[in-house]
């Protein structure tokens, strides 16, 4: 749903832009057109222009030593004029305009010249601006691991194990759960959240949790694994990816897991920001076979699937 928005959200920008340089390309071919038909003439050739009344209005645009004169002709019809005079000349000038009864506006040429480079400067800024958008916006799009398109549902495998030692808390599924026992391990050992960061990295094509959080670095040293959680969540909406659903299967000989489900999903939801419907948990024992069948050990599989958000 999101993802369809956004996809349309870019094609509505694109054209946009394509349009706006249309404009822009318009405006630059038709201005060019016009200062062709633009006349330039010489002082005395103006003087007689406006002698023989072919000039009923004029624009000054004062600077410090010069005034530059625009308008339109009134023979020939729609011919724009413009000419540059010492200021020295203005006072005749002006005189003979008054003379002919010429209308007279008068314009500081430096705010003529500030707004000129505003309407020409702003759309030119606005017109890059967008174009780094749209490359940084293609650039983004490159980094995600596969080409995505709506409906794709990707899958991601996790599993762990931990050993069980006496005076250590039990904590799985960022719940801490009364029993002698409890995980070994350089956070706080969390099987369930560990499996589960590996099934949602592993969808999202960004590693594992190893490698995102190694245990020879000593800021991980005896945190909530829901800290992982967090970063995995983050990870995903950098590539812009939302967690389907996940499932999983905590396998421990003792103490019984079932009833600490609900606290576990609303923890684990939590840090992973979605819901606890979008989390499913079972519980095992290992038939009192191998290491984890002993209590020696505790271990999880996880599944999770991803969508483009
Ligand atoms: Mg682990």
């Amino acid at each position: 749903m999101s993802m369809s928005s956004s996809s349309r959200a870019k094609t509505i920008l694109f054209w946009m832009s394509i349009a706006f340089v249309g404009v822009m390309l318009w405006k630059l071919v038709s201005a060019s057109g016009q200062s062709a038909r633009e006349d330039e003439p010489s002082y005395s050739e103006f003087m007689a222009k406006i002698d023989a009344g072919q000039v009923k209005e004029v624009t000054m645009y004062l600077s410090q030593n010069s005034y530059e004169l625009q308008g339109e002709y009134v023979i020939p019809a729609n011919r724009r004029f413009r000419i540059t005079i010492f200021k020295e000349a203005a006072p005749d000038l002006t005189k003979t305009l008054r003379d002919k009864a010429v209308k007279i506006s008068v314009r500081d040429l430096r705010t003529g010249d500030w707004t000129l480079t505003l309407i020409t400067v702003v759309p030119l800024v606005l017109l890059v601006g967008f174009w780094v958008f749209l490359i940084r916006q293609m650039q983004s799009r490159g980094v995600q691991p596969l080409k995505t398109r709506q409906g794709d549902v990707r899958f991601g495998l996790g599993y762990d194990l931990h050993r069980l030692d006496a005076g250590r808390p039990f904590v799985v599924g960022g719940v801490e759960i009364p029993f002698d026992k409890g995980p070994v391990g350089h956070s706080d050992g969390d099987v369930l959240a560990h499996a589960i960061c590996d099934a949602v990295l592993g969808a999202a094509g960004a590693g594992d949790i190893g490698t995102l959080f190694p245990d020879t670095d000593p800021q991980w040293k005896g945190v909530s694994s829901l800290i992982f959680l967090d970063q995995v969540a983050k990870v995903l909406q950098d590539r812009k990816q939302s967690i389907g659903y996940i499932d999983a299967v905590v396998i421990a000989e003792k103490p019984k897991l079932g009833p600490h489900f609900a606290a576990m999903k609303a923890t684990l939801a939590k840090s992973l920001k979605i819901k606890p419907e979008q989390i499913s948990l079972k519980a095992k024992t290992n038939e009192g076979v191998d290491a984890v069948g002993r209590g020696e050990a505790i271990a999880a599989h996880a599944i999770a699937t991803l969508v483009n958000s």
